[in-house]
């Protein structure tokens, strides 16, 4: 559990970054952290591994203060993926993802079937990738051994400050999908940094908006759509409110469900695709049922393109 303390962060100029911010995140939990561009997400996430120094107030793992853990352990701990991942570019993507295993002390024999399963994890087959330069992977390559090098010593708690922001939309997509699949597979605390609410809706157990360094709600995806505190939180979920409120009746044509081929927790078609979007993370998939008869089935991944298409067609109402 990582928890924030009324904690503030004043930088040297003088900035408040953050500002009397206080938070639980629980074990295992995916959580992000979204607002407008310098509302103090980054600031945030790197005060958790110490990379700044929170001003006043304290931050605790666990039950102990940050400034009481070895700053090395406290790193080795907690994985960390960029934006733009800094891969060591003279180190081959074994090496990279081999850093602090070695720095662990991991025998050789481990560290060399960590690195393949993790690979394997992140869809990057070993054989292939493992030899190679960073220069000699794609963009989403690149991320996807960022991933696995965080998750490399098996740390508790994964820090992401927008993964996939760099990416092409077909590789973010498709990278956020994967990672969907991940999340449930890896089991971490994951505290999330993005400014894309369809990532925060998809991929969140619970969401926290900030601004101007201080929170506006926390909530469950299904809270902000169907209970937003007040004007600010309205505008940030935008067109989606809208979208994520009506039935599944209305939307099943552009959702392209699979035939119901597999048995899968049964919802009526006049749920609301918000409403099946909070059911459908702990379920993966939902059989839409019409009139007592099956019709499709629903999974996460559809409903991430969904919002993808909806948000950059510019909303379907
Ligand atoms: P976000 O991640 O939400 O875009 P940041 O945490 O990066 O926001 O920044 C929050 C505020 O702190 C901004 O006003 C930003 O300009 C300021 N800031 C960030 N880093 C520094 C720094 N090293 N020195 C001074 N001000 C900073």
């Amino acid at each position: 559990m990582i928890t924030f303390r009324d904690v503030t962060k004043t930088y040297e100029d003088g900035t408040t970054a953050v500002q009397s911010f206080s938070l639980e995140i629980k074990e295992g939990e995916f959580f992000v952290l979204i607002g407008p561009s310098g509302c103090g997400k980054t600031t945030t996430l790197k005060m958790i591994n110490r990379l700044h120094n929170v001003t006043d107030g304290d931050i605790l793992i666990d039950g102990k203060s940050i400034s009481d853990h070895n700053i090395h352990e406290l790193r080795w701990n907690i994985g960390y993926v960029l934006q733009q991942i800094a891969l060591f570019p003279h180190m081959t993507i074994e090496e990279n993802i081999s850093i602090v295993p070695e720095l662990k002390s991991w025998k050789k024999g481990d560290i060399s079937k960590r690195v393949d399963e993790l690979l394997d994890l992140v869809g990057l087959d070993p054989s292939t990738y493992k030899k190679r330069k960073p220069s000699e992977l794609s963009g989403g390559q690149q991320q996807r051994v960022g991933v696995a090098r965080a998750l490399a010593a098996n740390p508790p708690i994964i820090l992401m400050d927008e993964p996939f922001s760099a990416l092409d939309p077909l590789s973010r997509e498709q990278l956020q999908q994967d990672f969907l699949r991940l999340k449930e597979k890896i089991q971490k605390t994951i505290v999330f940094v993005t400014h894309d609410m369809n990532e925060a809706l998809t991929l969140g157990d619970r969401i926290c908006l900030m601004k101007d360094g201080e929170t506006v709600q926390v909530g469950t995806p299904e809270e902000f759509m169907n209970q937003p505190k007040n004007d600010f939180v309205k505008s940030f979920i935008g067109n989606r409110r809208s979208v994520l409120q009506l039935p599944l009746e209305e939307l099943l044509e552009d959702l392209q469900l699979n035939p119901p081929l597999t048995p899968a927790r049964e919802v009526d078609s006049s749920t609301t695709l918000g409403e099946a979007l909070a059911v459908i993370a702990d379920e993966k998939a939902l059989t839409i049922m019409r009139k007592g008869e099956p019709v499709g089935i629903l999974t996460n991944d559809m409903v991430l393109h969904f919002l993808h298409v909806h948000s950059q067609e510019g909303g379907l109402v």
